[in-house]
């Protein structure tokens, strides 16, 4: 399998590109095409390394293309939120589960069972709240999982009560323990999510999910082996499989630890998990969305020690005096611009005002020396890279408000979010160069105009190994 791409810019220089073998053969100009190569016009467009998302989930992506999205900015009120789930009820057979995800309080109020009784009582229902902690189940469905009962005879830690001990539909932090009252979920179609990131010319992912066992991988193995995934992919992995290696070929990345707000785990779990993982040679990839949870997880940095590619998921927020500590520390972070656009205007009117310039900072931290690497954590982000490039420039909200103007970046430096490789977030480049794997994203223009306003419209063509990627 062999192709000649002819006419594109590469780092500057007009070009023909040869790939054969998965890998580019040749960069020259002309090229001779050889017996058997694809000969496709390159229409003069910029050739870049494909693009790396850093921090996705790709079953629950797949998960979310079946279930309605009922949060800003695409649902925004009672009226909608209603219309939502009503039209997802319509859609489904008798018995089955609606799943809805990405809600949040500024939609319609906190939300209970309750009030989704009163939208659809027929049929188990459960909604995700925005932060991926929570789901509120309506009272059909917590009759399903074995919760229903107003007595509180279950002092399970996370399951809500009112004063008057009644059960709310809300459920925090029991993401496990609900997957193993459900049905078994039909199995994740992840064709789509390949078709759409290629769309997208992502040629590679690391799926961040904190799996507990290698059957939570099979399906991302599977379908790469089907050609559904085209794209390369980096998988994580909770503590319990830090000395697992993957099936393949899933590459094996850091170990992902969670330091959650509402049940953070202790400085000692913490400082332990850390040294599993370290002590089987990976490094830790820390989720840390608060002040107080980015200082826990530095404390036990502090305790644990630092292994090279140790990393902070989210960075939400990073102030000055820790920043210096990530610094100090050598650690990477992977940020998500995408939020300040998608959750931008709840942060202004919620996040408390000395924090807001602090909030997912990106030049600060590169200025302080501190590798940054991007993604887009779809589906809890749209899964449009080019979206978190362009706010990653702009730093602005959907509804325009700047927010963090000081965090912006250069265009090239945003971009550059994503061409780093899957094991060094922030750190060189990937080029496009000989002997390199034809991951490649071939835009259908110079790269200056395309990073004038830069867009996902702009992908021409995305290649994996040398194959031209599904195109829709
Ligand atoms: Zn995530």
């Amino acid at each position: 399998m062999s192709l000649l791409l002819r006419d594109v810019v590469v780092e500057g220089r007009l070009v023909d590109v040869r790939m054969s073998g998965g890998k580019i053969a040749a960069i020259d100009r002309p090229i001779d095409p050889q017996l058997g190569d694809d000969i496709v016009d390159g229409g003069r467009g910029a050739l870049l390394p494909g693009l790396h998302d850093h921090h996705i989930h790709l079953v629950a992506l797949a998960a979310a293309e079946r279930s309605p999205f009922v949060g800003p900015p695409a649902v925004n009120d009672d009226d909608q939120f209603t219309t939502a789930l009503r039209q997802a009820d319509t859609t489904l057979g008798q018995g089955e589960w609606l799943r809805a995800i990405g809600y949040h309080e500024s939609v319609s109020g906190p939300l209970d069972r309750w009030r989704l009784d009163a939208l659809v009582a027929a049929r188990p229902v459960r909604v995700q709240h925005r932060s991926g902690a929570e789901w509120v189940l309506n009272s059909r469905a917590l009759d399903v999982v074995g919760l229903d009962g107003g007595e509180p005879h279950d002092d399970r830690p996370g399951v809500e009560r009112d004063d008057a001990g009644r059960l709310t539909g809300r459920l925090r932090g029991l993401d496990h323990w609900l997957r193993d009252r459900l049905p078994p979920p039909p199995a994740p179609d992840l064709a789509p999510v390949g078709r759409r990131l290629s769309r997208y010319g992502v040629t590679g992912v690391t799926d961040a999910t904190p799996v507990m066992s290698t059957d939570d991988l099979a399906p991302l193995a599977a379908a790469v082996a089907t050609g559904d995934l085209p794209q390369r992919i980096t998988v994580t992995g909770g503590p319990r499989l830090s000395a697992v290696a993957p099936p393949a070929p899933l590459a094996r990345g850091p170990v992902k630890l969670i330091v959650a707000d509402y049940a953070p785990p202790t400085l000692a779990e913490l400082v332990r998990w850390i040294g599993v993982a370290h002590e089987a040679g990976r490094p830790v990839a820390i989720h840390c969305v608060t002040r107080p949870g980015l200082a826990l997880a530095l404390a036990a940095w502090d305790e644990a020690g630092v292994l090279a590619g140790d990393r902070i998921e989210h960075g939400s927020l990073v102030p000055p005096d820790l920043r210096s500590r990530v610094a100090t520390h050598g650690l990477v972070v992977v940020t998500q611009p995408g939020f300040v656009l998608e959750r931008g205007d709840r942060y202004l009117s919620e996040v408390h005002p000395g924090d807001l310039p602090h909030l997912y900072p990106c030049r600060s931290l590169i200025e302080a020396g501190i590798p940054v690497g991007g993604s887009t954590d779809a589906p809890f982000g749209h899964p449009d890279p080019w979206r978190a490039i362009a706010t990653a420039i702009e730093r602005r909200t959907v509804d325009g408000a700047p927010l963090g103007l000081r965090e912006a970046v250069a265009p090239e430096r945003a971009l550059a979010l994503f061409l780093t490789a899957p094991d060094a977030p922030g750190g060189m480049l990937r080029r496009v160069t000989v002997g390199a794997p034809a991951d490649l994203c071939l835009l259908d223009a110079p790269l200056s105009r395309v990073l004038e306003e830069p867009s996902s419209s702009h992908v021409a063509l995305t290649l994996h190994e040398g194959v031209i990627g599904p195109r829709n």
